[in-house]
Parts: C-alpha cells; sequence; structure tokens
C-alpha cells in the first residue's frame, strides 16, 4: 500500500517536472513551469521522507526512531535554511555562479552516494552484483567531474579564474590517459570486489582503492576539461555540466533505486544537453570543442595596439541623443550584461514605450548569450513588464539593422563585436553576433573603453557612426528619459 503509494506519488511528480521544462520554454508560460517544478519538488521531499520514515512492506524501510527523524529534520532544515539564504541574496548577474555551485554539490552527492553504497556492497543480490558494481563506478566517475569541473567554472565565471583557456601542450592525450586509466580501473574494481566483504576488511580494502584513485583521476579530467575552455565557451559549459549534474543525479538514483531520482536526473540530463547543443550552434561552436575543452580554440590574443584605444571615439551628451532618438523612425535596443549590472530595465522600458507612444517603432534585440546566463536579458525585460511581442531573438531581427536608424547598445559588448564576423585572428571569430553596426546610427552606452567578457577589443566603439555614451547605464538612461520627456 505504501509502495503503491510512494510510487503514484513519483509519477505525480515526475508529470510535474515534465510539466515544469515545458512551461519553462516560452516567456509566457514561464511562471506556470516554475510552479509546477516547485510542487514536484515539495511532493518529491515529503514523500521521499515519509518513505524512510515509515516502514514499507516487511518493516523494510528504516523505523521511525527519534534518531533517524533528529537526522532528517536537521539536514532538512539546515539545508533549506542555507539554499533560501543563498538564493535570496544572490543577485541576478551571480545566477550562474550559484548554478554552478549547485552542480558541484550534485556532483559530490553522486561520488559520496557511490562510495557509501559501495561500503554496503555485501548487500547486494549477487545476480546484480555486476550491474550495482557498474552503477557505482559510473556514478563516482560522472559525479566527480561534474563536482571539480563545476568547481573551477564557478571560479572562472566569478572572476577568481582566469577566463583565458589554459592549453596545456598534449592536453588531448592527456584527458585520453586519464580516461583510458579509469577504464583499467574499472577492471581492477570489478576485479577485486570478488573479495567484498570479508571479514575483517577495512576502508582500504577489495575494489575501494580502485574507486578511490579513479575519482581523484576523474576530479583531475573535470578539472582540466574546464580550464582548458576559455571566456567566450562558458554558457555552454555551465549548460554541459548542467546535463552532468542530471546524468549524476540519475547515477546516484540507480545506485538508491530510487525512481524519481533516474527520471529526474535523466530529464536533466537530456535537457542540458539539447540546451548545450542549441548554443553551440548559436556560437557556431562545436559541441565536441566544448566537451573536450579548448579542442581548436586558439589562445586569445591581446587587443590591437597593446590594448590602447585603436582610434578616435566619438563621445555624445545625453541631449544628443535624445534628440537623436526623437528624430528616428525605428530604434532597436541592444540589451547586454552591464545592463543587468546598473538594474536600468526599468528606465530602458519608460524609453521604449514612451518612443512607441511618439510613433517611433521600438524593438529590443536578444542574443543568445547576453548577459551570463541563457535567457538572462528575457527575464530581466519580462520583470520590466516589456511586451513580448517587441522582444526579438537575433534571427529574427539580424536582418533588421540595415534598415534601422538608431541601435542602442545598453552595456554590451561582445555580442555586437564585428570582428567575430570580420576579423580570423580575434578569439571570437565565428561567433554569430548582432549586426549593430549596419544601422544609420549605433549609441554605446557604457562606462569606459573596457573589454567584455571575453576580454577582445571591439572595433564598433571607433566606427565613425558609432557615439559613445559614458557611465553607469541606470544613470544613463534616468537622464535620457527626462531629456525625452521635454526635462531636459
Ligand atoms: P560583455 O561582458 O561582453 O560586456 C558588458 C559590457 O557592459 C562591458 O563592456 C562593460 O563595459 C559594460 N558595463 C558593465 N557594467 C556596466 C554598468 N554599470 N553600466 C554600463 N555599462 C556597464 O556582455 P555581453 O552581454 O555583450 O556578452 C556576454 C558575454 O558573457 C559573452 O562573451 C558570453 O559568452 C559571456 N557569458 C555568457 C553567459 C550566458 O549564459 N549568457 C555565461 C557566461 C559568460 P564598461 O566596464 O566599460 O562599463
Amino acid at each position: 500500500m505504501i509502495v503503491t503509494f510512494r510510487s503514484l506519488a513519483y509519477l505525480v511528480a515526475s508529470l510535474l517536472f515534465i510539466l515544469s521544462l515545458r512551461g519553462l520554454s516560452t516567456q509566457e508560460s514561464a511562471r506556470r513551469g516554475n510552479r509546477f517544478g516547485l510542487i514536484g519538488m515539495v511532493v518529491a521531499v515529503v514523500v521521499t521522507a515519509l518513505a524512510l520514515l515509515i516502514p514499507g512492506e516487511g518493516g523494510a524501510t528504516v523505523a521511525p526512531d527519534v534518531t533517524v527523524v533528529g537526522v532528517l529534520a536537521g539536514a532538512l532544515g539546515i539545508g533549506c535554511l542555507i539554499g533560501a539564504l543563498l538564493a535570496s541574496r544572490v543577485a541576478m548577474t551571480s545566477m550562474p555562479e550559484l548554478v554552478a555551485v549547485l552542480h558541484s554539490f550534485v556532483g559530490a552527492a553522486a561520488v559520496l552516494v557511490g562510495i557509501a553504497t559501495y561500503l554496503q556492497a555485501g548487500g547486494f543480490d549477487p545476480a546484480d552484483r555486476a550491474a550495482h558494481l557498474g552503477e557505482i563506478y559510473v556514478g563516482v566517475l560522472v559525479g566527480a567531474v561534474t563536482f571539480s569541473g563545476s568547481i573551477i567554472a564557478f571560479g572562472k565565471l566569478r572572476g577568481k579564474i582566469g577566463s583565458k583557456p589554459l592549453l596545456l601542450p598534449g592536453r588531448h592525450v592527456l584527458n585520453m590517459v586519464i580516461l583510458a586509466l579509469c577504464v583499467a580501473g574499472a577492471v581492477i574494481f570489478h576485479r577485486a570486489d570478488v573479495a567484498w566483504p570479508v571479514d575483517g576488511a577495512g576502508f582500504f580494502d577489495a575494489g575501494m582503492p580502485a574507486l578511490l584513485i579513479m575519482t581523484f583521476l576523474a576530479l583531475l579530467l573535470g578539472i582540466h576539461l574546464v580550464m582548458a575552455i576559455g571566456g567566450g565557451d562558458m554558457p555552454v559549459v555551465v549548460s554541459l555540466l548542467n546535463s552532468y549534474s542530471g546524468w549524476a543525479a540519475a547515477a546516484a538514483g540507480f545506485m538508491l533505486s530510487n525512481d524519481l531520482l533516474i527520471i529526474t536526473g535523466a530529464l536533466v540530463g537530456s535537457s542540458g544537453a539539447i540546451l548545450s547543443t542549441i548554443m553551440c550552434r548559436a556560437m557556431t561552436r562545436s559541441i565536441w570543442s566544448v566537451v573536450l575543452g579548448g579542442f581548436g580554440s586558439e589562445p586569445a590574443k591581446p587587443p590591437a595596439g597593446g590594448g590602447g584605444p585603436a582610434g578616435k571615439v566619438n563621445e555624445a551628451t545625453v541631449d544628443q541623443v535624445a534628440e537623436l532618438l526623437l528624430a528616428a523612425r525605428s530604434v532597436i535596443i541592444v540589451p547586454g550584461y552591464g545592463m543587468a549590472v546598473a538594474q536600468a530595465q526599468h528606465p530602458v522600458k519608460e524609453i521604449s514605450s514612451l518612443l512607441t507612444e511618439k510613433g517611433i517603432k521600438c524593438r529590443y534585440a536578444i542574443h543568445p548569450v547576453a548577459g551570463r546566463l541563457p535567457g538572462h536579458m528575457n527575464v530581466l525585460l519580462a520583470e520590466a513588464d516589456v511586451s513580448y511581442d517587441i522582444v526579438k531573438e537575433m534571427d529574427e531581427i539580424n536582418e533588421d539593422f540595415a534598415s534601422t536608424d538608431v541601435v542602442m547598445v545598453i552595456g554590451a559588448n561582445d555580442i555586437v563585436n564585428p570582428s567575430a564576423e570580420e576579423d580570423p585572428s580575434s578569439p571570437i571569430y565565428g561567433m554569430p553576433v548582432l549586426q549593430v553596426w549596419k544601422a544609420a546610427r549605433v549609441v554605446m552606452l557604457k562606462r569606459s573603453m573596457a573589454a567584455g567578457y571575453a576580454g577582445v577589443d571591439n572595433p564598433l566603439v571607433y566606427n565613425d557612426n558609432t557615439l559613445m555614451l559614458f557611465g553607469d547605464a541606470k544613470q544613463s538612461v534616468t537622464k535620457l528619459l527626462t531629456a525625452l520627456r521635454g526635462g531636459g
């Protein structure tokens, strides 16, 4: 009866997770999707906790004694508290770092579950023993790569580790050797396990040394794979690690014989893989070049002219930009990471509404990797209540720049860098970008001449038809709004 109820509840939770993913596929239904996911997770946690506390058929599950209740309540309470505190404090711009840390937790959990399950290996049915050992080995391997890779991704996103790729000589051979050693370790692990558990066996007996050495090698592999990836490819790495964390969770589900964990892990693993493929296509990168860590990527070259200004810059005042906008028939706004940092989305929305009221065609152009996480700009614009109809994806709007009077680039840099199309020596060459330079006029709002995330000089700032409006995006946009309203 209890088992049937648990299976039913797991089925409901799985359906809710599927509905959640479906909801997250469009902006209009994203909030609903989030709610489905939330309810599904509450069902999953409550039912799993109850299943642990209530004895199942034949009293097989843990009895509800005080220690179990205490440990479970303590772990859940502390976990919820830390999670809620961190998530409520994290700025939207730091979200990818939080996601990377959360992936590392999943990886660490898979490693710990694997080692703990192996310590109980004596309880396996001899017929299923080989399969269980395989689950443990693969689960620990994927978990360890996910854990160390995610920690490095966190360091790179936070700026603690440089965004330039670490390209060691013979790095692919090194990866292959590590993988080959892990495969050899699997054979040793399986053979050594025949003797497990033996009377008086210690922690480091039987297959445990092979398992621990493989864990160490997999940790090294995770570090090396992500260290070899350059700043421009980091968005794909985050979604790839998301996929790995899903497979690690699925492996933990197999070890714990938990169907819901298997289903959820598979959903996360496959959706992360699909997202990675879509992002790779958007950046014309091969998925294998990212999986294999920096394959085919060249070390970033310093900006032309040794990092100094490569030409004359046309600086504009707020009043000049306001005049330009009011004289335009069509305007496209390109938001980027700087708009998120400055939290300028609300006054930006006021500007687009005002221009629309004045009969000027005003739209937004969104690059797939604008900001620091997939969908970053969509979330900010939705928060500011910008109508979805005027928010256009890169493919929908790229051809329209040539017939646009004014493009206002707010805190964006890499995603509008023409050298991605024109300079084969550029580290971001080949990445599709918004072709803003084709418009009659471009106004760039940023604080200085600093480069963007990829650390690459942007020739757009020196173009004759580009005007620079220097300053914090929120302050500039607020002043611009006042000027447009006639108060400037
Ligand atoms: P960039 O990082 O290329 O450029 C942002 C620009 O914003 C900077 O040049 C900076 O110039 C400016 N800026 C920063 N703060 C402010 C502020 N307060 N006011 C005004 N301007 C400001 O951002 P893009 O959105 O153009 O491109 C995203 C980059 O991030 C890509 O390289 C992408 O690969 C990478 N990335 C994307 C992820 C994703 O999933 N979307 C994840 C990880 C990386 P200044 O200092 O002069 O003001």
